[in-house]
C-alpha cells in the first residue's frame, strides 16, 4: 500500500515513522512534510485538486490528513468525491466543525448533554454593548474565544472583566479576521487538564492513553500559550473520571449520528477535570501535536490496520495494544517562538533513533544536505522508559545536547503532574 500523509509538523513525522513499521505499507509520502522525511512532496495541502491529482498519479491507496485546516477546507470530502475507493482517514467538513467552529461545538455539547463550561456567544451583528453582556454574566471570571480557527491563539484568559471586554471587542473587530466574527464568552474553570484522543469509525471508538500537554511557553506554566511545549503519557485519572470520559465519547458519537454526520478519524477531547468531573474544553477533529509524537511511541499495534478498520467501519473488531511504559516528549522551539521563528540555523547533535529515544522533526528543512531550522516548533524529543522519571531524564539530556541558535525548551515537562490520585 502507498500512503500519503498530509501535513508538515512533528505529528506527521511521528505518523509517518509509525506507518512505515507496517508490513502492509510499501511507501509513505508526506505532503509537504519537513526536513525529517525521506520522501516528501511539495504540495500545498489546501490545494484540494493538487492533492487529488497526486493520489491518482502516484497510485496512493490511503490518505491520512494531519492538520485541521485542510479538513476544514473539505479535503476529505473532495478526495472521497474524486476517488471513491481511496481510504481517507480524517472527518468530512461537517464533522470537522467540532473543531473549526467553537460555537458549533459548544451548542453541540449543550444539545447532547456533554458537560462543559457555561457560555454565551456574541457576534458583531447582534451585540450593541459588550459591557452590558459582561455585566449580566452569572459567573465571575470569563475566558474569551474566537469562534473559528486562529492557529491556537484564539483563546484569551483575561485577568479581569475590563480585559475580557477588551479582548472580545478586539476579536470582534478583526484581530483574527473572519475567525472572530463570533465570540464565545465562557465561565473560567479551575482544575487540571488532560487530553483524551480516540480512533473512531463513527460507530465505535477506541481510546488512546490519556496525555498531559504543557501549553505555556515557560517553566512552571508561565508565559503565553503555545501549540504545546511537551507532553507526557500515559497519565492516570480516577476510575470514575475515566468512566465519565468514556460516556462523553459515547454521547458525542450518538450526537454525530443523530445529525447524520459520518465521522472517520481521530476525535480529540480536551478536558478540565474539576472536582472529579471531566468538563469539555474543546474538541479537535484530528491527532494532537505534540500528543501524537508520544502516543506513537506507546502504540504497539499496526497503525495501518487501525486506520483501515476505521475506514471500513470495523473498528470494534480491531485490537489495539499500548505499551505500559511512560513517554516524555520535549519540544525544542526557535528563539522567538510563539512569535514568528528564525529560520536557516544549522541543527546539530540530533541522535539516531533507538528503542529509548526518537527525535521527531517539525519546523525543519534541508539546505545543502544540512538540517536547518524553519521556524516555530523545531523538534520533539521523545523518550520511552519504565518510569516517567527516567523518560524525563533521557528526554531532557537529549534536548540539552541538540544545538541550534536560539533553542528554547522546558525542562519541567512531566515534572509535576497535577492529577488526582487514581481510585
Ligand atoms: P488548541 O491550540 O489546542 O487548538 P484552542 O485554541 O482550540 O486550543 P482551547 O483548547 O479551547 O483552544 O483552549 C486553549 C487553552 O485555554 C486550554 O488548553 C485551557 O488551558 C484554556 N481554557 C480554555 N477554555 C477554558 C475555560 N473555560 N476555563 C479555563 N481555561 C480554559
Amino acid at each position: 500500500m502507498n500512503v500519503l500523509i498530509v501535513g508538515s509538523g512533528g505529528r506527521e513525522h511521528a505518523l509517518a515513522w509509525k506507518m512505515k513499521q507496517s508490513p502492509k505499507v510499501k511507501n509513505v509520502i508526506v505532503a509537504p512534510g519537513n526536513g525529517g522525511h525521506s520522501e516528501r512532496i511539495d504540495i500545498n495541502s489546501n490545494d484540494l485538486d493538487a492533492v487529488a491529482d497526486f493520489c491518482e498519479k502516484h497510485n496512493i491507496h490511503c490518505v491520512l490528513i494531519g492538520p485541521e485546516e485542510p479538513l476544514s477546507n473539505g479535503l476529505a470530502d473532495h478526495l472521497i468525491r474524486i476517488h471513491p475507493n481511496l481510504m481517507v482517514f480524517g472527518p468530512l467538513k461537517d464533522g470537522a466543525q467540532l473543531e473549526t467552529s467553537k460555537s458549533f461545538s459548544k451548542h453541540f455539547m449543550k444539545e447532547y448533554g456533554l458537560p462543559t463550561a457555561d457560555f454565551v456567544t456574541v457576534s458583531i451583528e447582534n451585540v450593541k454593548s459588550l459591557d452590558c453582556v459582561f455585566e449580566r454574566l452569572p459567573w465571575k471570571n470569563s475566558v474569551v474565544k474566537a469562534d473559528g480557527l486562529a492557529a491556537g491563539k484564539g483563546v484569551i484568559i483575561p485577568r479581569n472583566n475590563a480585559e475580557a471586554v477588551e479582548a472580545a471587542r478586539s476579536i470582534l473587530h478583526g484581530q483574527f479576521g473572519n475567525a472572530g466574527r463570533t465570540v464565545i464568552i465562557e465561565e473560567r474553570l479551575e482544575g487540571y487538564e488532560v487530553s483524551a484522543l480516540a480512533f473512531t469509525d463513527g460507530i465505535s471508538f477506541k481510546r488512546m492513553p490519556l496525555g498531559k500537554d504543557h501549553k505555556r511557553l515557560l517553566e512552571s506554566d508561565l508565559g503565553p500559550n503555545t501549540g504545546g511545549m511537551g507532553v507526557v503519557a500515559p497519565v492516570s485519572v480516577p476510575k470514575e473520571v475515566d468512566r465519565q470520559i468514556d460516556e462523553i465519547f459515547e454521547k458525542t458519537l450518538k450526537g454525530l449520528a443523530d445529525r447524520k454526520i459520518k465521522y472517520c478519524g481521530v476525535l480529540y477531547a480536551g478536558f478540565m477535570i474539576v472536582d472529579q468531573k471531566p468538563l469539555l474544553l474543546e474538541f479537535n477533529c484530528r491527532f494532537g501535536d505534540p500528543e501524537t509524537q508520544v502516543l506513537m511511541r506507546l502504540l504497539e499495534s499496526d497503525l495501518f490496520e487501525i486506520i483501515s478498520s476505521c475506514v471500513n467501519q470495523t473498528l470494534n473488531t480491531c485490537d489495539i495494544n499500548w505499551s505500559t511504559k511512560s513517554v516524555c516528549g520535549v519540544v525544542l522551539a526557535s528563539g522567538n517562538y510563539p512569535k514568528s521563528g528564525d529560520k536557516g540555523s544549522p541543527i546539530t547533535e540530533i541522535p539516531s533513533p533507538d528503542s529509548t529515544n526518537v527525535v521527531f522533526h517539525a519546523g525543519t528543512s534541508v539546505i545543502n544536505s544540512q538540517i536547518v531550522t524553519n521556524g516555530g516548533r523545531i523538534l520533539c524529543v521523545t523518550s520511552l522508559a519504565d518510569t516517567l522519571h527516567d523518560a524525563r531524564e533521557h528526554a531532557n539530556k537529549i534536548a540539552q545536547n541538540i544545538q541550534f541558535t536560539g533553542k528554547q525548551f522546558r525542562k519541567d515537562i512531566g515534572k509535576t503532574i497535577d492529577i488526582g490520585t487514581p481510585s
